[in-house]
């Protein structure tokens, strides 16, 4: 299954921030769209970086509450591992297992085009396997 198909079924809206808003404000949006990372963009969407809930809870347990002011570009990862729409499934999860990570932006362009999180690669393995094990099962009833 390729990237597209993903998309195609779960959309391809982003959660973003811009690298000078604070941690407070990256905490605050992360709780309230319960999701655990969000890509940073700069001029025509292009990817600056990404911040997860990790990176949060790495700059409290460095800096304490002070962290919460601080700009989000200070504790944001820069290199970003990144994916296109003709990427499979396979090599997504691939990357994810290789660099210990679980979202990946999508970019087509120089654009950021959607996002695959690790709960959107197993939910495509699962329901890849469920299709095989059913394609199984009626060549055995009919065979
Ligand atoms: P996550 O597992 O996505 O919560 O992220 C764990 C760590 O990897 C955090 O420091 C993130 O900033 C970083 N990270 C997340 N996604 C990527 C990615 N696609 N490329 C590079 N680093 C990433």
């Amino acid at each position: 299954m390729s990237v597209r198909a993903i998309l195609d079924m779960k959309g391809r809206d982003v959660a973003t921030i811009s690298a000078d808003a604070t941690l407070a404000e990256a905490a605050a949006q992360l709780a309230e769209k319960r999701i655990g990372a969000l890509v940073v963009t700069g001029i025509e969407r292009s990817v600056s970086g990404i911040l997860s809930e990790r990176d949060i809870v790495r700059a409290l347990a460095q800096h304490k509450e002070a962290a919460l002011a601080r700009p989000v570009a200070e504790f944001m990862t820069r290199r970003v591992v990144t994916c296109t729409a003709d990427d499979t499934v396979g090599e997504l999860m691939h990357r994810m297992t290789a660099g210990r990570f679980r979202h990946v932006p999508v970019v087509e362009h120089g654009r950021l085009a959607g996002i695959v999180s690790i709960g959107d690669v197993v939910k495509s393995r699962v329901a890849e396997i469920e299709r095989e094990s059913e394609a199984l099962r009626d060549y055995i009833r009919t065979a």
